[in-house]
């Protein structure tokens, strides 16, 4: 199959332009070809946005809303379908993919109750016979760059709060995931939004991507990634005066207290470390376990990993499925090599699989590190795979102190009966999401998603937090007095 873009409410196909495979990590089979988009694919689609933003801002935003219901109950109906793409696409197991669908579903249904809702405030006013009141308004057209790891939830997460807003949309896809980008154009399409209230443009980063970020008529950018591309869409927007919204990587951790209920913290650790394969941002990477039950834990752990089926994801028995492509293979393959250089002890895996079946995708076994310190280069940088390494601690504070380490800041999480504990611990965790007796990954789409320090820039995902993204704050103050009433001067009268 061929990928085509869709800009103007059409998928227009550019013959001309050069096509990129798209490929199951399960077993290497291609799925798709994918066009890589120039400067003049962007510009088009921008400037169907910008024509459509000033009739879709006066919608109401109660009509906006309807068509996100629509979309809701088409993601629903197709559930399965896409989940089996997202599947083939990416590599995590259909359970997975299921729920990213659903998640893509929630998040249609909640940001479609926000076209009876997006709150202002009103205030009294310090004079007499005068309103005031602050309003929400659209930035205008709205530019989104997305990861391969959730291929349709955050293109959702981002796209549903802009459009309920007003704004308009040009989305730059990852060109690992295009084909869950092109299903969710077809739903759209089906839907009838009008033509250029969102745009696809495929293609790479450096062309498509900073094509948008340079784009005089993009006042905002909405990415998730990496924190190199992050950092460099943060520097190429700021030079351009853009509002940029960054969610990026992550080095969360576990903490496994002495009073802990253990065999519910294997279970935690396990779906949050090897979960889509450990290429979650909120993937557990590290297990800081007091000092008390170490070993208890870690002897659970191996055995609890053993028993994790690898293969493709399709499979419903399978449990951990293939990493994207053999790039993410070989990173985290030295890592694991650096790890074991850097004195950590290897309890189990460390290895790519290559035997048949295994053979003709990336598959990397579930891997448990012992023995690591806080400051080893496997405990603060952020691996991307199925790669977990154990810390030893004395105490909460030092528990914490050692969470706190990292130069990310995304999601942690503590396993304890003490309620003292827990809400010492959700004070002073320094992560933008906090799980208690549950693993470090589970978000709802009603709460703000992101992190602190490097993990993002202030701005969050999801939730009412998303809407502070794609609206200004517009203070609108309304004198019916029939006089000039002077603020601050006239408050006497
Ligand atoms: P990536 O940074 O390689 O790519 C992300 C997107 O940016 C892609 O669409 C890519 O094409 C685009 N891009 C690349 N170079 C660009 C440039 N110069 N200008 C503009 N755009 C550019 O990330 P990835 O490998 O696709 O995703 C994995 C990363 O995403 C991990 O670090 C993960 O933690 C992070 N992530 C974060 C969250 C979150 O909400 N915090 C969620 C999911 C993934």
């Amino acid at each position: 199959m061929n990928l085509k873009n869709y800009i103007g409410g059409r998928f227009v196909d550019g013959e001309e332009l050069q096509k990129e495979g798209v490929y199951n990590p399960a077993n290497g089979e291609e799925l798709a070809k994918v066009p890589l988009s120039t400067k003049e694919e962007v510009n088009q689609a921008v400037e169907f946005a910008k024509k459509a933003q000033k009739e879709w801002a006066k919608v109401p935003a109660v009509k906006r809303a309807e068509f996100l219901y629509e979309i809701g109950f088409r993601l629903k109906e197709k559930k399965e379908h896409l989940a089996q793409i997202l599947t083939k696409e990416m590599g995590k197991v259909i359970e997975e993919a299921s729920g990213e669908v659903q998640e893509g579903i929630d998040m249609a249904f909640y940001m479609a109750g926000e076209g009876r809702r997006l709150f202002g405030e009103t205030t009294p006013s310090e004079l007499s016979n005068k309103f005031a009141m602050s309003v929400r308004s659209p930035v205008g057209v709205v530019g989104i760059i997305t990861p391969w790891n959730f291929p349709i939830a955050i293109a959702t997460w981002k796209s549903f709060p802009a459009i309920v807003a007003g704004n308009t949309v040009v989305w730059k896809p990852s060109t690992e995931t295009p084909l869950m980008a092109h299903e969710l154009g077809k739903i759209f399409d089906e839907v009838g939004l009008p033509e250029g209230v969102v745009n696809i443009v495929y293609g790479t980063g450096p062309q498509v991507g900073t094509a948008l970020i340079e784009h005089p008529d993009v006042k905002v950018i909405s990415f998730t990634g990496s924190n190199a591309t992050g950092s460099r869409v943060a520097e190429l927007g700021g030079r351009h005066l853009k509002k940029i919204s960054l969610e990026m990587g992550g080095k969360n951790a576990v903490i496994v207290m002495d009073d802990a209920d253990l065999d519910l913290a294997v279970e935690g650790i396990l779906w949050s470390a090897f979960g889509t394969t450990g290429q979650r941002c909120t993937a557990c990477s590290r297990v800081i376990v007091h000092k008390d039950v170490k070993q208890e834990l870690e002897e659970k752990l191996v055995s609890a990993i053993k028993e994790l089926t690898i293969g493709n994801g399709l499979d419903p028995s399978v449990k951990v499925g293939p990493v994207i492509n053999q790039q993410a293979l070989e990173k985290i393959h030295q890592y694991v090599k650096i790890g074991l250089k850097e004195g950590a002890k290897l309890l189990t895996g460390g290895n790519t699989i290559t035997t048949p079946p295994y053979d003709k995708g990336f598959y990397f076994e579930p891997t448990l590190f012992t023995n690591v310190q806080p400051d080893m280069i496997i405990a603060q940088e952020e691996i991307f795979g199925p790669v977990l390494g154990v810390i030893e601690v004395n105490s909460l504070e030092e528990a914490i102190e050692v969470n706190n380490s990292v130069k990310y800041g995304l999601s942690s999480s503590i396993f304890t009966q003490d309620v003292n504990k827990v809400f010492e611990a959700q004070r002073d965790l320094d992560t933008g999401i906090v799980y208690v007796n549950a693993g470090t990954t589970g978000a709802e789409i009603h709460l703000p998603f992101g992190g602190t320090k490097g993990t993002g820039n202030g701005h969050r995902d999801s939730g009412q937090a998303a809407l502070d993204v794609f609206t200004e704050w517009k203070s609108v103050y309304v004198d019916y007095s029939g006089k000039l009433q002077r603020a601050q001067i006239d408050t006497e009268n």
